[in-house]
């Protein structure tokens, strides 16, 4: 474990954390704006495999670009795009790196990561155990309080914590039983399928349960996985044994207290995934993002007063964006959760309400 000074409480960090993203892809290129329009954080450099379009619109966004590799040095500069070096020059100048390589790589990156002194911050692809802590800011905010590695946990375990932790933690849950309906690919990768086919995940009950339990380890929760045709969201069907007797409304003013949960309503018109996104699309949010977990408000239903079902949706390229600032944040005790989480959602528009 690295040690860091905790910041005294009341005082102003008057430093930003400088931060690198290992990775410009989706989830890295997304938690690079967000960390940006941060007035605690600065972004000091973003890692390119390749030349690739998204390194061009790295530079023009004034990141500056490092190489992941020595090897690619070369093909970027045949590419005439310029680098200020490699990922070991930029870890002499971060206090943090958030590595949003593919899954399995970021873990590759600990050891480098520990034998510079920066603090890391992973993501969903990689195995719980390369962290002390697997994140979620409503449910532990405090526990990355100083950490030095943190992983922020899958877009799908994201979501199913924003619902579940509320309920577990004030009404009280037995047991929980989701389908993770998948969605197959993200929308720019046309490499990848099912693209006419339903196809289940044969492995039971699906990792997703024990990936909540990593967050919320006492809570009883069984998932299966099945991957579909669609590349927008994934849509979970959440079904709830509560330890007490609850109403609709009960369950709905609760959630209605966390901003990062957002409602649609079938009776409006928002019958779909398509619509949702059509919503972020319509708020002239960037790349048409929908940070919030999406719930139904006409589909969510106690029945018998303790069993609860409902529908969610979860935009798997961005719902993990605040929760890497927040991660930031508690990794060097900059805010206290709710300061933290208030601030992120203020920057990233988070917190709508249409019905
Ligand atoms: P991505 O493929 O879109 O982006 C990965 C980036 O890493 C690319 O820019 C790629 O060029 C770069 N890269 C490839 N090999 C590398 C290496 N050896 N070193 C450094 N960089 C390398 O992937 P992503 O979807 O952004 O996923 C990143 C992480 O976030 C994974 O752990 C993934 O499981 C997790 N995640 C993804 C989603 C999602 O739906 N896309 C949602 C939540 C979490």
């Amino acid at each position: 474990m690295l040690h860091y000074p905790a910041r005294p409480k009341g005082k102003v960090r008057l430093m930003k954390v400088k931060v690198g993203i290992n990775g410009y892809g989706t989830i890295g290129k997304r938690v690079a704006d967000a960390v940006a329009a941060q007035s605690d954080m600065e972004i000091v450099g973003v890692t390119k495999t390749r030349p690739s379009v998204e390194a061009i619109q790295a530079w023009e966004k004034g990141y500056p670009l490092y190489v992941a590799k020595r090897s690619s040095l070369e093909l970027f500069d045949e590419a005439g795009i310029r680098v200020e070096g490699t990922l070991e020059d930029l870890l002499q100048k971060v206090d943090i790196m958030i590595d949003c390589s593919p899954g399995k790589v970021g873990a590759t990156y600990k050891p480098l990561y520990e034998k510079e002194g920066v603090k890391a911050i992973f993501q969903g692809g990689e195995k719980a155990d390369v962290a002390e802590v697997s994140f979620n800011a409503y449910a532990n905010y405090q526990k990355a309080w100083g950490s030095s590695f943190v992983r922020v946990v899958s877009c799908n375990t994201t979501a199913l914590v924003r619902t579940l932790y509320p309920l577990h933690s004030e009404i009280g849950v037995e047991e929980v039983q989701a389908v993770m309906i998948r969605r197959a690919a993200d929308p720019w990768d046309s490499s990848k399928g099912p693209i006419n086919a339903i196809e289940p995940s044969l492995k039971l009950p699906s990792h997703h349960g024990p990936d909540v339990q990593t967050v919320i380890p006492d809570i009883n929760i069984y998932t299966t996985a099945v991957k579909v045709p669609t590349t927008i969201m994934h849509l979970h069907s959440v079904i709830v044994k509560l330890s007490k007797d609850s109403t609709d409304e009960d369950i709905l003013s609760l959630w209605e207290r966390f901003p990062r949960i957002a409602f649609a309503s079938g009776s409006l018109g928002i019958k779909s995934t398509a619509r949702v996104m059509e919503m972020a699309r319509d708020m002239l949010r960037p790349r048409g993002d929908m940070y919030e977990t999406v719930l139904w408000r006409d589909g969510v239903k106690v029945m018998g007063g303790r069993t609860l079902y409902y529908y969610q949706a979860v935009h798997q390229e961005s719902d993990v964006v605040p929760e890497n600032v927040d991660a930031i944040r508690a990794m060097f005790q900059l805010m206290e959760k709710e300061e933290s989480i208030e601030t992120t959602d203020r920057t990233l528009g988070i917190g709508w309400k249409i019905v």
